[in-house]
């Protein structure tokens, strides 16, 4: 059941941060509600679901003018402030509701050209509905039991034994500005009712205050809850426990790497979001999977992040069934494109014709986008979708708009406007495991490699120091705190990024550890453990990473941090060196061997770069022994520059788009003649 969240306190703040006109405090009580309602998914999800409200402002003549505030695109009520919510002007709006038609178009371009500021974003496509009914504060929500309600057959009986006259209903439209029109009349027709209930959509309800309306909101969504859970209860809707094999973590690669592979035209490198709770799973029993998985989505917009269907396998699926049925599903959403485009006069851009959502037994729930957020956000909506299959089959049977109308979204011009501004990027989507990502060079890579959209699985030894790498990353990045000398280690970080991500892109091999000490002076214990993360680390990872990428097909790239120690021994660092230029073979040797799986193999030789490596202290001693300054010592390069770990970082970046580089070392020193090609 959901809770009432309202606090006076709470919209006070609110308004305060506005002002104290009436335009404030009904502005200010409209952020604060539309907050509550954004917190709860089981409400709105991901910029679902919108609000309004009606109120006066002033313009630049100091004249009064009624305005609506309706959310804006791209805003998400869980966050939404004042600027979320642009005014526009009332009147021109309603006068809309004298035409016949309206084309999307024409519609989102009256709604601009009445906006009173004119870098507002694009108010809400169901700005239109908000503007027609004549109340103060509108609500509109997708709430999971409104979903599961507005999609069952016998909805009419349901709806007068919960609410009587209190809820009317408007059958499926599209929204737009015909939907707005038909909720309109129906208000019209039923000027007691407190709500509607959108047919294979979800909830619209209103109130003189943003409390009331929110309260409407809570209250009548706990109502058909409270249907549900009665009738729930009274049937057997759990299968019987079976038990389903979990399945090889491998499959995901297999899956990824196909995907991938007939993703090129779109520039999309799938990322994975994976479920798999107690619901999940036993909803993956059911017998009538696949049945289900044809009929559709709950809401008209979920067709724009999870697609009509999700690609179900069987309960033992095999990699021989996953290519087969990708493949299938790819021609079926083929055919359903030329059977529906004939309908359209304009030259429509196919989708990507790969599953955004994947049933897999064993498993669970795959959700895939471009990136780790968008993977998660395509999974939540999934998941919601699964609910409330699993309780309106449960309840009198699912049944969605069919293919006509979930085409008609899918392909709406307005969604079709935004495909062409998406820019090509090589590294945005893909995975990068990153060692060593709480050193500064470390802690670099992950930033360059974020920033330019690409999902970072960190992995250090140190916790803290990892953790501070990580608060600098948006919400594609993982850490796994991880001894890489471990022998399990290497299985544990792949298997973390097959759960996490689906599979790996780039694998940057880059932790290291160096010890002063005269060859004389060192013992051979030290001399095998520098040989374990140095050499052994780098050799184990790099293998299991191989394996991930032969599994993926699509290639893959490893870079190792090999140091300038490998070629241009410093006195004293015999321990580091030895296993770094064992390291540089290492690179050959792989480079040679998996350049027939498209896997490319190359590394950065770095010299003098403050890091864990080269210290405060040892920056002292070294340019003291050579008399000199300790920032003359720094800079002695070609450029006479110093070296960052930013610059190393942008070294290992250059090699990751390379796209036909292999067994090279890029040499990141400033200039030094003598260590130049000859
Ligand atoms: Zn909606």
């Amino acid at each position: 059941m959901f809770i009432n969240l309202w606090n006076e306190k709470n919209q006070k703040k609110h308004i305060n941060i506005l002002g104290n006109t009436q335009f404030d405090i009904d502005l200010g009580s409209r952020v604060y509600t539309s907050r509550l309602i954004g917190s709860i998914p089981d409400l709105v999800m991901h910029g679902g679901g919108n609000t309004s409200c009606k109120t006066y402002t002033k313009n630049i003549f100091n004249e009064k003018m009624e305005v609506i505030c309706v959310k804006g695109s791209g805003w998400d009520l869980e966050t939404i402030e004042a600027k979320g919510l642009p005014s526009i002007r009332l009147e021109p709006l309603l006068e809309l509701r004298k035409l016949k038609k309206l084309s999307d178009e024409n519609m989102v371009n009256l709604q601009r050209a009445n906006l009173l500021d004119s870098q507002s974003p694009n108010p809400s496509v169901e700005t239109l509905l908000h503007a027609f009914l004549p109340h103060k504060f509108v609500d509109h929500t997708h709430a999971t039991p409104f979903l599961i309600l507005a999609n069952l057959p016998n909805y009419k009986k349901i709806v007068d034994e919960i609410f009587g006259s209190k809820l009317a209903v408007v059958p499926y439209i599209m929204p737009g500005f015909d939907l707005a029109k038909k909720a309109a009349d129906i208000y019209d027709l039923h000027p007691d009712c407190e709500g509607l209930l959108l047919l294979n959509h979800g909830h619209f309800t209103w109130g003189r205050t943003a409390k009331e309306s929110y309260e409407r909101v809570i209250k009548q969504t706990n109502k058909v809850q409270k249907w549900i859970n009665k009738n729930l209860k009274a049937k057997k809707y759990f299968q019987k426990k079976i038990k389903i094999e979990k399945k090889e973590l491998s499959f995901l690669s297999t899956i990824r790497g196909d995907i991938e592979k007939h993703s090129k035209d779109y520039n999309f490198v799938p990322t994975f979001d994976i479920r798999n709770d107690k619901k999940i799973s036993s909803f993956l029993l059911r017998k009538d999977l696949s049945i289900l998985a044809r009929r559709g989505v709950s809401s008209p917009d979920h067709v724009i992040r999870i697609k009509g269907n999700p690609l179900v396998l069987s309960k033992n699926f095999n990699e021989k069934e996953i290519l087969i049925k990708l493949n299938n599903f790819r021609n079926e959403y083929n055919s359903y494109f030329k059977r529906n485009k004939k309908r359209f006069k304009n030259k429509l851009k196919m989708l990507n014709p790969n599953p955004n959502v994947i049933w897999a037994p064993g498993i669970g729930l795959i959700g895939i986008g471009g990136d780790k957020k968008s993977a998660a956000l395509v999974a939540d909506i999934a998941e919601q979708n699964m609910h409330v299959m699993h309780y309106g089959e449960a309840l009198g049977g699912y049944y969605p708009i069919k293919e006509k109308d979930q085409f008609d979204i899918e392909y709406w011009s307005l969604e079709q406007a935004k495909i062409k501004k998406t820019n090509i990027s090589l590294i945005r989507g893909k995975t990068v495991l990153i060692t060593g990502a709480g050193g500064i060079i470390g802690r670099q890579i992950a930033k360059v490699f974020n920033s330019e959209g690409a999902n970072v699985v960190l992995v250090d030894k140190d916790l803290k120091s990892l953790q501070e790498t990580h608060k600098l990353m948006n919400s594609n990045s993982i850490i796994l705190q991880s001894d890489l000398t471990d022998s399990t280690a290497p299985k544990l970080i792949t298997n973390s990024c097959l759960q996490n991500f689906g599979g790996i892109d780039i694998l940057i091999s880059n932790a290291g550890y160096a010890l002063e000490s005269s060859i004389l002076d060192l013992d051979i214990t030290t001399l095998k453990e520098s040989f374990e993360l140095n050499f052994f680390a780098h050799f184990n990872l790099a293998k299991e990473v191989s394996k991930v990428f032969i599994n993926q097909s699509v290639g893959g790239k490893i870079l190792f941090n090999v140091s300038k120690q490998a070629v241009n021994p410093g006195k004293n660092f015999g321990s580091y060196g030895l296993p770094k230029a064992t390291l540089m073979f290492l690179l050959k040797q792989l480079a040679l061997e998996l350049g027939e799986y498209n896997i490319s193999v190359n590394g950065v030789n770095a010299d003098k770069i403050r890091s864990g490596l080269l210290t405060p202290s040892m920056i002292k001693k070294r340019s003291q022994s050579r008399g000199i300054d300790e920032n003359q010592y720094m800079t002695s390069n070609l450029l006479s520059k110093e070296v960052e770990a930013k610059h190393v970082a942008e070294g290992f970046l250059s090699l990751a788009i390379s796209e036909r580089t292999s067994a090279h070392v890029l040499t990141i020193d400033g200039g030094n003649i003598e260590a130049s090609l000859r």
